[in-house]
């Protein structure tokens, strides 16, 4: 999709920051057909820095992923390739900011919690829903408060996103409002801060902290899928879809607290076909804000005897990448099973405390 070229620009010798730019809005520039990834980055942020009083702010080392890209083009091995130049450079920084496209930056923040695992450092991403230098842009609140997070002492060690005044577990995150500025939130769990005239961190349990895991991690296109319950699901496309040999893991969104529709047996008999010959399925609710209670109603608890993981409250961001990064890393059957159900990095809450 893009060559493995990256540009690299010190600002200051001893840069405290790395700042690693994949694209996105925050570097767009208006063209005739809308925003584009545009040229001259570093000396745009250089700009824009200089003009936001970024004296105030650490100093930083710029990687710039080269093409930039859209984040709606980004596809999983792209999250190696960001976990490869965070290796290069990590013993060199005291914490990252990721500059990042919105449409697919709750995917990448969940995806690198699950691949980095413990961290001792923040890595912190962001982005823009207006670009750097435009009217009223966001960028330069977003990339100040992403700065001053990830050098900040008592900032979480863990993947999290600036934006808007919010500090949000990465893997609890969401786009939740594709036109506001404010267009993340973690519906089911506290800010983990918030910007006023002062940045306050919330003293939630921290995550373990540790040596990141930099391996790379064996994506494979076709593995997992989304099924979304509706009314009038068509039968014949739910068994296609759970008919597919290469599909190893199945996020199941259904209504409510975790309730499927019947389709007359039909789903519940494929679903557990389907779990039988080693599919993963984790069902998630469809709504904006809750958990899965698999079991409150008849219509859920069939789920439990078809072998469907209850997702707890994980996204469908989270669960998606979960599920795509530990079958990269091999996990298959109950070991795959178990790990699903069980929080690894903060993103559900654990089943005995819903
Ligand atoms: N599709 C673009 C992207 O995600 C625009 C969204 C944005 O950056 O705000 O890169």
């Amino acid at each position: 999709m893009f060559t493995s070229l990256f540009h690299d620009s010190r600002r200051l010798a001893m840069s405290r920051l790395l700042i690693l730019y994949t694209g996105g809005t925050i570097g767009m520039r208006p063209s005739p057909a809308g925003y584009v990834p545009g040229e001259g980055f570093a000396e745009r942020l250089a700009a824009q820095l200089a003009a936001h009083g970024g004296e105030a702010l650490p100093s930083y080392r710029l990687v710039e992923m080269a093409p930039a890209i859209d984040s709606a083009n980004l596809e999983p091995p792209t999250w190696n390739r960001l976990v490869e130049v965070l290796a290069r450079h990590w013993d060199d920084h005291d914490g990252v900011v990721i500059l990042h496209g919105t449409d697919t930056l709750a995917y990448t923040a969940s995806a690198l919690s699950f691949m980095l695992g413990t961290l001792d450092k923040p890595v912190v991403l962001t982005g823009a829903q207006i670009p750097l230098g435009q009217p009223r842009s966001d960028a330069p609140g977003n990339l100040a408060l992403a700065m001053q997070v990830a050098a900040h002492p008592a900032a979480p060690r863990e993947v999290c996103i600036a934006f808007h005044d919010r500090l949000l577990r990465g893997n609890r995150a969401r786009k939740v409002d594709s036109l506001a500025m404010a267009a993340f939130d973690s519906p089911n769990a506290p800010w983990l801060g918030e910007a006023g005239i002062e940045l306050r961190l919330e003293q939630v349990p921290t995550l373990p902290e540790g040596t990141p895991d930099f391996s790379s991690v064996a994506f494979e296109a076709d593995r997992v899928g989304v099924l979304h319950c509706h009314p009038g699901m068509s039968p014949r496309l739910v068994e296609t879809m759970l008919e597919d040999s290469r599909l190893q893991g199945l996020v199941l969104l259904t209504y409510g607290a975790g309730n499927p529709p019947g389709l007359e047996g039909h789903l519940m008999e494929r679903l557990q076909r389907a779990t039988e010959s080693g599919l993963v399925v984790v069902n998630l609710t469809q709504c904006h804000r809750g958990s899965v209670r698999q079991g409150a109603y008849a219509s859920g608890a069939t789920l439990n005897e078809a072998g469907v993981i209850a997702g707890q409250d994980l996204t469908p961001e989270a669960a998606l990448t979960k599920l795509q990064v530990l079958l990269g890393r091999g996990l298959r059957g109950m070991t795959l099973r178990e790990a699903m159900a069980t929080p690894l990095r903060g993103e559900m809450t654990a089943p005995a405390a819903i």
